[in-house]
């Protein structure tokens, strides 16, 4: 119902509710007194999320500011997602008194997005928003309005706004971590991690935190140039670079320790990583150059 006021009339009701309450009137008193003035029926629950700062109508924002913004996991996940492939911005649809601020995340693969769904859900404090497919594109959907993440997240990138959130504690490096290679990290054949982007200070940021948690790696090194024609083997079409593209490499001996730190949400990134450590664990190439096997009757010939 609260929606369907005029933004002015709910603003109205809203400084109403908060005095009343003042004056220490109960739910059910607020709710008379706002019916004899305004003849509008609120709900108890619209006036519990008014008066604890859920909702108000001046920012039509679920978590009314970001300093009302808690450091978590799924916060961090987020802010890692949309630091890589997801999508902040305004809308051209724009209705009454709200600014149609957007975050949203496409991609083919549907762990990727849920996880994504999962963790907006649990900053914003929603039910779990679940991936839409598009079957045009093959691929999945999440989208949420949220003036408060937009303001965090919007491009360019402030990083000093962010770190407090990324680095809350060693678990939210960590999902900070995952979010972003699961957007821009690709694990080829061999099982060797690379992470792209354009950024070339965020890299070198990303690269910090990753040293951080034991993880080495080389780079950032410049892998397409600006201007550069890329044929896209999926679309079999050609493209020009707009912006320089660059990349780090995790080190082969560090993969262990992305696995065990980080990881991937993507179930084809993760399986690849999977293969690798498997592999290198099962070789016995590692063994230092003194180590002799104990003396077995078979060895012995
Ligand atoms: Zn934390």
């Amino acid at each position: 119902m609260r929606g369907c006021l005029p933004r002015e009339l709910r603003i109205r009701l809203y400084n109403d509710v908060v005095a009343l309450r003042r004056c220490g009137l109960m739910y059910k008193g607020i709710i008379e007194e706002v019916w004899r003035r305004y003849g509008v029926r609120l709900s108890k629950s619209s006036i519990s999320e008014w008066l604890r700062g859920i909702h108000s109508p001046y920012n039509g924002r679920r978590i009314p500011s970001l300093e009302m913004l808690e450091p978590s996991e799924e916060l961090a996940y987020v802010v890692g997602v949309v630091l890589g492939d997801g999508y902040v911005g305004k809308k051209s649809r724009v209705r009454k008194g709200y600014n149609d601020v957007m975050i949203d995340l496409e991609a083919k693969d549907r762990e990727f997005v849920e996880e994504f769904g999962r963790c907006l859900a649990k900053v914003l404090g929603r039910r779990p928003i679940r991936p839409r497919y598009v079957k045009s594109s093959g691929r999945y959907v999440v989208e949420v309005r949220s003036q408060t993440l937009y303001e965090l997240l919007r491009k360019p990138v402030d990083l000093k706004r962010l770190k407090k959130y990324i680095e809350h504690c060693e678990r939210c490096v960590a999902a900070f971590l995952r979010g972003f290679a699961d957007s821009e990290g690709s694990v080829d054949k061999r099982g060797y991690i690379y992470i792209y982007n354009t950024d070339l200070r965020l890299l070198i940021y990303i690269n910090e935190l990753l040293r951080r948690l034991g993880i080495e790696l080389t780079g950032p090194r410049i892998s397409v140039q600006r201007g550069t024609v890329i044929h896209d083997p999926r679309t079999g079409k050609q493209y020009m670079a707009k912006k320089d593209c660059y990349y780090i490499y995790i080190r082969a001996s560090s993969n262990a320790n992305f696995y065990k730190y980080i990881g991937f949400t993507i179930k084809r990134k993760q399986q690849r990583l999977e293969e690798y450590i498997r592999r290198i664990t099962r070789r016995p190439k590692s063994l230092p150059p003194n180590f002799s096997h104990p003396t077995s009757p078979h060895l012995s010939s």
